[in-house]
């Protein structure tokens, strides 16, 4: 695979900032705290773990739809946290988002040809004949035919109209394609299409793809690599064949232990108690309150990050 690497996310921490009510002051909470990560170029690299661990404010946090606390987010080698409003308009071009939804991500009062026109009017200087040609070529690489680009959204499948969002996506030849849960909201009998779709635009035009999901069984069709998420934090990633084969933290364990398509031999690994609320993080390992490995240290140390292509965040692999 091309190791060449296309983003570099550096101790990166996100914060929100919310009313308490009427009696109490602000409240913050941590959405991610101090994750660093690699995504190459030409790579599947999904972002994995329960809702609320902070994976879909990463996806945000890369696009610029939200602030930053600290950190750094380098593509291409530039910090794009601290670049100003024109090198922004210039960074969302190569920058891309499939959303979970395809019913509410595409404006019903559009034709599909308006929908796809929309990104290349506002982002370059082709020419109409240009803007023309480039539609139809997206719109036959998504799997869809030319004659759909009269017709509104509402006379398609939840499938065919995340085709239509992805041929947005790639209208303006993106460098990388953020896919926050891109089949979640689809039909099952769908949800292989799109999948495979995304996989062969992959594959046939070296596109990066963020795959942000909780689904394991898409990760293990679609990913090259993972990175699993627990609040805010990533504890464990590598290869897909590595942490499918041999996961290394309990979490991941647990995870992968309820599905039932992955987990054929093992025994369920049920975890204990609630998720943590990221207003009050635990101290010490953030897993320690549901782990069923706990050990004394676990609860005042943090463990640090250990390996290379499998790299895990967990005092039993010191
Ligand atoms: Fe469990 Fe301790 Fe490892 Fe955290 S550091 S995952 S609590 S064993």
């Amino acid at each position: 695979m091309n190791q060449e690497n296309l983003i570099k996310i550096k101790n990166l921490f996100v914060e929100y900032h919310t009313n308490k009510g009427i009696l109490g002051g602000k409240k913050t909470i941590h959405a991610v705290n101090g994750v660093s990560l690699d995504i190459y170029k030409g790579e599947i690299l999904a972002i994995a773990g329960e809702s609320g661990c902070g994976k879909s404010t990463i996806a945000k946090t890369i696009l610029r739809l939200e602030p930053a606390k600290s950190g750094e987010i380098l593509v291409n080698g530039k910090n794009i946290l601290t670049i100003n409003k024109t090198e922004l308009k210039e960074f969302r071009k190569h920058a891309q988002m499939v959303f979970q939804n395809p019913y509410a991500s595409l404006n019903p009062k559009m034709k599909i040809i308006d929908i796809l026109k929309e990104p290349l009017e506002i982002n370059t200087n082709f020419s109409k004949s240009e803007i023309e040609k480039l539609i139809k070529e997206k719109i036959k690489l998504v799997g869809l035919d030319e004659s759909c680009l009269e017709l509104y959204p509402h006379e398609f499948s939840g499938g065919q109209r995340q085709r239509i969002a992805i041929a947005r996506a790639l209208v303006l030849s993106p460098e990388f394609i953020l896919a926050d849960e891109p089949v979640s909201a689809l039909d099952v009998s769908i949800q292989a299409q799109v999948i495979n779709l995304l996989k062969e635009l992959k594959e046939k035009y070296n596109l990066t793809i963020i795959l942000i999901t909780h689904d394991m069984s898409v990760i293990q069709y679609l990913a090259d690599r993972v990175a699993i998420m627990y609040l805010g934090e990533i504890v464990e990633s590598g290869y897909t064949k590595d942490i499918f084969t041999s996961p290394l933290h309990p979490y991941t364990k647990a995870l992968l232990s309820s599905v039932p398509q992955i987990n054929k031999s093992t025994k369920k690994i049920i975890l204990q108690g609630e998720l943590p609320s990221p207003e009050n993080l635990p101290k010490g390992c953030k897993f320690h309150t549901r782990c069923p490995r706990v050990m004394d240290k676990c609860k005042n140390c943090i463990p640090e990050e250990k390996g290379n292509s499998h790299k895990v965040k967990c005092f039993l692999y010191e």
